[in-house]
């Protein structure tokens, strides 16, 4: 039997890689540019991020979070500061080292005004948001700070992918400053709480909230809490972090405070986020072989209308499709107003049905002259294999249902994935197995859940099988167990995966 005809080329299942990034050239949501490892982020793209982003503010504040902003260059000696945080981004740093060009005598243009200290385009602000706090804190009084930044970033990545991993993305990171070490810890939990809010309720992707290993935490972290995903083809992505960072960047920047009793203290700080990774993970959680598939809570349309029409009933379409387009942009969904257009270009019907099926664009609907007699039109639901007549009234009636089903099966469905992918583990030749045998998909691996003593034991094991642990997870993890490598006691269960 040929293999039914799919609007992205190659499928999920040839070539999971290729797939992703035919998916984003189709949905027109980004492209490479001409400057290395960084991306041109096209209308469709950044419509998302502004949705997504929209969504996350209202939680940020709603947490008593204000946004501020902060210089795009660090000085060097900023980031020489906090020992381990510069070993952490030294090897990914672009460095500003003249202010001006001047021209060349062997022709072109020459960088001159070599600046006394190198400027390092921020990977992260920690450094330079923390020297301004240093400046703002004295007292207990003026605690908490709870401020968040929508900026870009950059970090020189080796190996690039648009959305996932990009030189520059855009992000937000979250900075804040306490008076006790147990409320910058609840604030970071608290954060990665928010996240996963947002991952499930929003972006409709499940996530495992839990703790980084050691060697996985963020440089200059105590502890890194993350919300791990499972992708289409079982590798997982870290989708966001919340970084409780003790008293590490108080002490090297000197974010110190007289406390009510009268001493000096450190401070203590935390900070979070997630960048344009998350549109990746959007589209590795839901797309299918048809395209993007966007949960309607972050789809920058809802409905699109298609008129079909001839010369002769051009009017009489055009008027009923914009007396529907009316009446739905009356209903709401998710507590606000239906987000519906009408296409009305001039192109092949066909052409433009797929055209809204490779963007996502979560309901499709036809009317023409046969429908307007017989009061129906013609739906196609993004998750639904085969579009349906419906009559008018009815649809109207269930518009906002039909895409709260379609959020909540797109979450069923990543959620069953997952579920259906992860298995637990408790000796070393399961573990080899599991990430090296490939399943009836020829994909390997998955999420394994399994007890561990002691990291650096586990090296060369996941060295040689190219696996991480992603996380050390929050719920159901307080039975202690046998690690799978050691034999040896262990307080908790990791899940170990592949990884983007
Ligand atoms: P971090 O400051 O390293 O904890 O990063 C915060 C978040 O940004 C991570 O959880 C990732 O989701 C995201 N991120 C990190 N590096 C990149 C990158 N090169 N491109 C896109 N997103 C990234």
């Amino acid at each position: 039997m040929p293999a039914p005809k799919t609007a992205i080329s190659p499928t999920r299942e040839a070539d999971y890689p290729e797939w992703y990034q035919q998916v984003i050239k189709a949905a027109d949501l980004a492209e490479n540019s001409p400057v290395r490892g960084c991306m041109v982020i096209k209308p469709w793209g950044y419509q998302l991020w502004e949705n997504i982003q929209r969504a996350l503010d209202d939680m940020f504040k709603a947490t008593g979070h204000q946004n501020a902003y902060f210089p795009l260059f660090i000085p060097m000696s900023y980031l020489e500061k906090e020992a381990e945080h510069v070993e952490g981004f030294a090897k990914e740093c672009a460095v500003v080292t003249h202010h001006r060009l001047e021209p060349d005598p062997n022709g072109g243009l020459r960088p001159a005004g070599k600046l006394e200290e190198p400027l390092i385009v921020r990977p992260t602000s920690e450094t330079i948001i923390g020297a301004t706090y240093a400046k703002w804190v004295q007292s207990y009084r003026d605690l908490p700070i709870l401020i968040n930044q929508w900026a870009n970033v950059v970090r020189w990545e080796m190996r690039t992918r648009m959305f996932l991993r990009t030189a520059e993305f855009l992000w937000q990171e979250g900075h804040t400053v306490h008076a006790t070490a147990a409320e910058a810890i609840a604030e970071t939990e608290q954060m990665v709480e928010v996240y996963r809010d947002f991952a499930e309720n929003w972006m409709a992707m499940p996530v495992i909230v839990g703790s980084k290993t050691p060697k996985e935490r963020f440089p200059g972290a105590v502890e890194t809490l993350s919300i791990e995903a499972m992708m289409q083809d079982r590798k997982a992505l870290q989708a966001g972090t919340s970084h409780f960072l003790g008293q590490n960047f108080a002490k090297a920047q000197e974010i110190k405070f007289q406390s009510e009793t009268g001493g000096i203290e450190f401070a203590w700080t935390t900070s979070w986020g997630v960048s344009t990774r998350l549109v990746g993970a959007l589209i590795m959680t839901h797309s299918d072989d048809d395209g993007l598939v966007l949960p309607p809570r972050l789809a920058p349309i809802h409905v699109v209308i298609q008129p079909i029409y001839k010369a002769d009933s051009r009017d009489a379409v055009l008027a009923e499709a914009q007396s529907l387009r009316d009446e739905i942009a009356a209903q709401s969904y998710a507590g606000a107003p239906i987000r519906v257009s009408i296409d009305d270009r001039d192109i092949r019907g066909g052409e433009k049905k797929w055209y809204h099926v490779k963007r996502g664009v979560p309901i499709r609907l036809e009317i023409g002259p046969k429908d307007i007699a017989a009061g129906t039109v013609f739906c196609g639901i993004r998750n639904q294999p085969k579009s349906f007549g419906i009559s008018r009234e009815e649809l109207i009636a269930t518009i906002g249902t039909k895409l709260e089903t379609l959020q909540s099966e797109l979450f069923a469905a990543a959620l069953h994935l997952r579920e259906s992918n992860t298995v637990t583990i408790t000796n070393e030749s399961e573990f080899r197995d599991f990430f090296s045998t490939q399943n009836e998909d020829g994909i390997h691996g998955g999420f394994a859940n399994a007890y561990f003593a002691d990291e650096d034991a586990l090296d060369p094991l996941l060295k040689e099988l190219k696996v991480t642990i992603r996380c050390v997870p929050r719920d159901n993890n307080t039975t202690p167990g046998t690690c799978f490598l050691t034999g040896r006691p262990a307080e908790k269960m990791a899940v170990f995966a592949k990884a983007y």
